[in-house]
């Protein structure tokens, strides 16, 4: 299960709104247990893509061995990428699933274009105008990306609510 403290998805969204036309990334940082990752803080970085930032994005290795490096004392890591679409749906791409691969174990979100309404018009320039969403992925230890649909605080501390309280499962 992906957990998200207060402030992450805002975060994203708000650095995805920042940049109509290039793609942006960056990282998400958190901590890894038993109920699976928790999502503590976001870091966004520049997108250093060698050819056309506009449809793909590559985190700046230095940054990303950087921050792994002043993480560590900290208890946190690195437990997920983030970037944008900045005209299309939150859909991994071709290329988002052959990046996943090389992120196994990871969570991967999507910034981009609200599709979720079927008779809404689609289409490029329609596209443009509907509001950013962030979509929620886990590549598995094989690095095949799925849907998470993350526990926002709200439900988290319902949940622990639950715990303390000793109520069984039901
Ligand atoms: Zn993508």
């Amino acid at each position: 299960m992906i957990t998200l403290a207060a402030g992450v998805h805002a975060a994203v969204v708000a650095h995805a709104q920042q940049s109509p036309s290039i793609e942006v990334c960056g990282l998400l940082i958190g901590t890894r247990g038993p109920d699976g990752v928790t999502i503590t803080d976001v870091h966004p970085t520049a997108n250093v893509a060698a050819e056309g930032c506009e449809d793909r994005f590559t985190v700046d290795p230095r940054v990303l061995l950087r921050l792994e490096e002043e993480l560590e004392p900290s208890g946190t890591e690195l437990v997920g990428v983030y970037h944008s679409h900045p005209r299309t749906p939150p859909d991994p791409s071709l290329l988002d699933r052959r990046n996943a691969a090389l992120w196994p174990s990871f969570v991967h979100a999507i910034a981009g274009r609200d599709n979720g309404d079927p008779i809404a018009p689609t289409g490029a320039a329609a596209l443009r105008c509907r509001p950013l969403v962030v979509r929620w992925y886990w590549s598995d230890s094989g690095g095949v990306l799925s849907s998470a649909p993350p526990c926002t605080p709200a439900c988290s501390s319902l949940s622990k609510a639950s715990k303390a309280a000793g109520s069984p499962p039901s």
